[in-house]
């Protein structure tokens, strides 16, 4: 820390987006605290967990893991609104980079090639001007050292918000919402699919059925959080 960084704390105090405690010098996003708290799923050390499970019909996918649990009432949900509503996408790529960190160890990234990241539907991106899967995409780019790309896939059509919608519904409003852009960067590679909130699957689900047109495809997830 230079006295610049001293001087910055000084002026413009900055405070812990789980539990608004000031941070100190030496925390992000985060006090220490909320962070050794963060609900984490531990998932990769389960080859079958509950993600999982939504894929296991398919040979293609290596792993699949999520690293929080989110429950929309609980003190963590506030990490995910800063991300999504509150216009701070530095928190994803704090999140990616953490989560890399910890899970680098068990093996879950060895052999990817490249980092796809969920796309946004083009009215939502509008809205909010950034595509917060990117961000997580970019944290964990920087710990394994993967490029991220970003216009492999893409979305045919505008769904309207998931989260209102019933379980059936959200199934049936995501079939055939992914189109393959760039068919020559995906074929013969392993690649690591980005989501930010899993709920029921649903989304990737979609997602995973439209790259498995693509020849010789391997694909792990990572979702930041899994929906309880
Ligand atoms: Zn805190």
């Amino acid at each position: 820390m230079t006295w610049i960084d001293d001087l910055k704390d000084l002026l413009f105090p900055r405070y812990c987006k789980v539990c608004g405690r000031r941070l100190m010098k030496s925390e992000r996003h985060l006090c220490l605290y909320c962070l050794l708290e963060l609900p984490r799923t531990h998932y990769e050390r389960n080859p079958n967990n509950q993600l999982m499970q939504h894929f296991m019909e398919w040979p293609e996918v290596v792993h699949a893991t999520a690293y929080l649990y989110y429950h929309k009432e609980g003190r963590y949900s506030s990490l995910i609104h800063h991300l999504k509503y509150y216009d701070h996408p530095e928190v994803g790529t704090y999140l990616g980079r953490l989560a890399a960190t910890e899970l680098k160890a068990s093996g879950f990234f060895e052999g990817i090639d490249l980092i796809v990241p969920v796309p946004l539907s083009k009215k939502k991106f509008r809205k909010r001007g950034y595509n917060q899967c990117d961000y997580i995409a970019h944290g964990i780019s920087q710990v394994i050292g993967v490029d991220v790309h970003t216009h492999c896939i893409g979305r045919t059509i505008d769904t309207d918000t998931q989260t209102r919608k019933g379980r059936t519904e959200r199934w049936k409003n995501t079939e055939g919402i992914f189109c393959i852009v760039d068919d020559d960067a995906l074929r013969g590679k392993h690649i690591l699919l980005i989501d930010d909130v899993a709920t029921t699957g649903a989304t990737l689900h979609a997602c995973i059925s439209t790259l498995l047109t693509v020849q010789d495809i391997r694909i792990s997830v990572f979702a930041l959080s899994k929906a309880e």
